[in-house]
């Protein structure tokens, strides 16, 4: 397995013994010798001191569930809709297995600063409804809404974040606008992404008309909030465009767009977005729901059984958020790119 490629203008040779020995041979030091954002990763006499990855057995290369959340009712009217107390349980689940919410937009950029040994876990929302958000007369988000609810849950368990990323459409929130919903969740660090103005299938529109869609869903979001830079999109019914790269960049009408993390509508963990399987075109996710009926298999109740138990090779976070941590055993999923920073044990 002996690849060159050029890097800076030197020819590096990366084998697997280099590959293998990285933390020493080919780890750059880090930029200017600053601690990570986190303050966990703690410069000493020129070597970054984290936790042992082995003892935590991180694996920054195993796969991330990407939950998909629609309706929050009280009689749900399809799969796509949970009960509040539903959403409550799986959050309270996700907190006690360890999983810390990050948002899409740092899952697709490998931005994972969370603690050692825990698990990354992306909470998205499609279709901007009222039952995930809505501000009560004292300006807070109702206690019933999904981010009522996800508040709730952080403040009992401290260190599970309250983030998550709201795949929104015209007027989200039923707000004509949005703009007093879009302001609020992004000054609180929710994370706002595009799913097209009117609900579009890509699939069964021209590639034209899928950029509009798009274009004028980024138009009226950064109308509400503006300077914010949108770089998730999830695709509405999971319908891809007939030219896939159209729904990473593309404009219409004078508005550009460039996502840098495009979302699916099923049915498995996504990879790592260190690994050589991560497209970031088209990112799994994972549909919230008990695991019953014809699809139980590809519920979020089932997929997190199989992370929790091994069936599936699950994301540990190392706690180093510039390096990445993984055992050996598993250093050909690793993609190319991320050679220099890779923290095999
Ligand atoms: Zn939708």
């Amino acid at each position: 397995m002996h690849q060159s490629h050029r890097s800076g203008g030197a020819v590096i040779v990366a084998s697997a013994i280099l590959l293998l020995t990285a933390c020493s041979a080919a780890h750059p030091p880090p930029e200017g010798g600053q601690d990570g954002p986190s303050g966990r990763a703690r410069k000493v006499g020129g070597q970054v001191a984290v936790a042992d990855p082995a003892a935590v057995q991180a694996n920054e290369l195993g796969a991330v569930p990407v939950l998909m959340y629609h309706q929050l009712v009280a009689e749900p009217r399809s799969v796509y809709d949970r009960t509040p107390q539903d959403f409550r349980a799986e959050l309270e689940r996700l907190a006690r297995e360890r999983y810390v919410p990050i948002t899409a937009r740092d899952f697709s950029s490998g931005n994972i600063d969370i603690p050692a040994g825990t698990h990354p876990v992306v909470l998205t929302f499609d279709d901007s409804t009222v039952t995930q958000f809505r501000l009560g007369t004292d300006g807070r988000p109702a206690s019933d809404t999904a981010v009522g609810i996800l508040l709730d849950t952080a403040q009992k368990h401290p260190g599970f974040r309250p983030v998550a990323t709201f795949f929104v459409n015209a007027d989200p929130f039923g707000e004509p606008g949005g703009r007093k919903s879009l302001d609020w969740l992004v000054k609180h660090e929710f994370e706002v992404g595009n799913h097209t103005l009117r609900h579009t299938a890509l699939g069964t529109v021209d590639d034209d008309t899928a950029q509009k869609a798009i274009a004028d869903n980024q138009k009226a979001i950064t109308q509400a909030v503006p300077g914010l830079s949108v770089v998730s999109m999830a695709l509405p019914y999971g319908s891809m465009s007939h030219s896939r790269q159209l729904v990473l960049k593309g404009a219409a009408d004078g508005v550009s767009y460039q996502h840098q993390g495009v979302y699916l509508v099923g049915a498995n963990p996504a990879p790592s977005p260190f690994s050589a399987d991560f497209d970031p075109g088209a990112i799994p996710r994972i549909r919230s729901q008990a695991a019953t009926g014809p699809d139980a298999q590809f519920t979020s109740t089932a997929w997190l059984d199989k992370l929790r138990d091994g069936t599936v090779k699950r994301y540990t976070s190392g706690g180093d958020p510039k390096t990445i941590s993984f055992p050996k055993s598993e250093a050909a999923r690793l993609a190319p790119a991320h050679r220099r920073v890779a923290r095999p044990y």
